[in-house]
């Protein structure tokens, strides 16, 4: 079992700097979390904290139900991957991985079945005479999660650790990292900047910025449901579209306007602005880029609102193909189908489905629905 729960933990650094403030958080056993958000958010700071490398300022760590702000590193039963992969250069892959074993005193035996275990499921048992010098990134990268699984530690902390990997290893290991955490049945910890990283290996995501917490949750419920305009901006690549537009009652209907376009809302977003007393006031719309339509399309029903976009930059990715276009003035970008013929400078017709639009306060930035 591996536990770990954060209550109210802040960091404050010398000079007033206040990287991770008011921290709360329960990570249940097995899980694979992801902590997420641009530089300097506090990812670090927080894993650190978590690891024993870093004093916290105020609250308390759990592991397994123990408080271990006092406890040393080497006796917090975790295990740490960095982002420069931290091997001793001057000894073997075998020698790094066997090297934390030997300081615990394990028997050599037991140690020697270990490497060879490990280096069996992380495919690296050719390489175990070399040193780190003659190895690859992806290699390096290998032995490096197999020195912190050779441990068994309780939970694995890993800081950016692919970030040094070429796309395409990156994506390879990647799914090599989903694989082991469901192999090794072990909580999991794992730093990134990179949504994609965060969206396609976590089972839940803490969502960073300013070294506050913006949202805790799985990766679809962030991508569907944001808590804010950070989060929706955040998560979802390319990122959602966002236009400050004005909530409009025509007659019954409810209509958020912006420019020469007018877009009818749905009865339930409708009654739920004007309960709120959004009627006269600007929100922010967000829409994804694939709930933008093609206005040719016979997805597009009469009663919606086509609106004229002009073409910037075409990107063809294969399975579909991206426009950036300007709407009234805003730059927007749609996913569309890649048999639509169509080059920069074209004008075409765009529908929304307003079923899908997002809309934040303007204020406050938070979720209205
Ligand atoms: P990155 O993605 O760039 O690694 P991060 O989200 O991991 O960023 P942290 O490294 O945790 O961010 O830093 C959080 C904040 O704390 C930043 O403002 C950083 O400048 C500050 N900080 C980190 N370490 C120290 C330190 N030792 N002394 C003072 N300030 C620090």
């Amino acid at each position: 079992m591996a536990n770990v729960s954060l209550k109210h933990v802040t960091k404050e650094f010398e000079g007033n700097v206040t990287a991770v403030a008011d921290f709360n958080l329960d990570i249940n056993d097995k899980e694979f979390i992801i902590f997420v958000g641009p530089s300097g958010c506090g990812k670090t700071t927080t894993l650190r904290m978590i690891a024993g490398l870093e004093e916290i300022t105020a609250g308390e760590i759990l592991i397994d139900g123990r408080v271990v702000n006092d406890v040393q590193p080497k006796d917090r039963d975790i295990a740490m991957v960095f982002q420069n992969y931290a091997l001793y250069p001057h000894m073997t892959v075998f020698e790094n991985m066997a090297f934390s074993l030997k300081l615990r005193k394990i028997a050599k035996d037991e140690i020697k079945a270990r490497v060879h275990v490990v280096s069996k499921i992380l495919d690296i048992e050719h390489l175990l005479d070399r040193k780190p010098k003659a190895l690859s990134g992806g290699q390096r990268q290998r032995v490096a999660l197999g020195r912190a699984i050779v441990r068994k530690p309780k939970v694995f902390l890993m800081d950016e650790p692919l970030s040094n990997l070429d796309a395409k290893l990156r994506g390879q290991m990647r799914a090599e990292i989903s694989k082991l955490h469901r192999d090794l049945q072990t909580t999991f910890i794992y730093v990134t900047h990179d949504q994609t990283e965060a969206m396609t290996m976590g089972t839940r995501i803490v969502v960073m910025k300013d070294g506050y917490i913006q949202q805790f949750n799985t990766p679809q419920t962030l991508y569907e449901k944001p808590d804010n305009l950070f989060v929706a901006g955040f998560i979802g690549s390319p990122q959602m579209n966002f236009k400050e537009v004005l909530v409009d009652k025509l007659g019954e209907e409810v209509h958020l306007k912006f420019g020469k376009c007018s877009l009818k809302l749905p009865h339930e977003k409708a009654s739920k602005l004007e309960e709120l007393g959004y009627i006269g006031k600007e929100v922010i719309m967000g829409i994804r880029p694939e709930n933008i339509f093609d206005g040719d399309a016979t997805l597009v029903s009469p009663a919606d609102c086509l609106l004229e976009a002009g073409v910037e930059v075409v990107e063809m990715l294969g399975a579909e193909t991206l426009l950036h276009v300007k709407i009234e003035g805003t730059d927007f970008i749609v996913r569309v189908n890649p048999q639509k013929r169509v080059k920069a400078g074209d004008i075409i017709k765009l529908a929304m489905n307003p079923i899908k639009l997002h809309i934040f306060d303007r204020e406050s930035e938070k979720t209205i629905m």
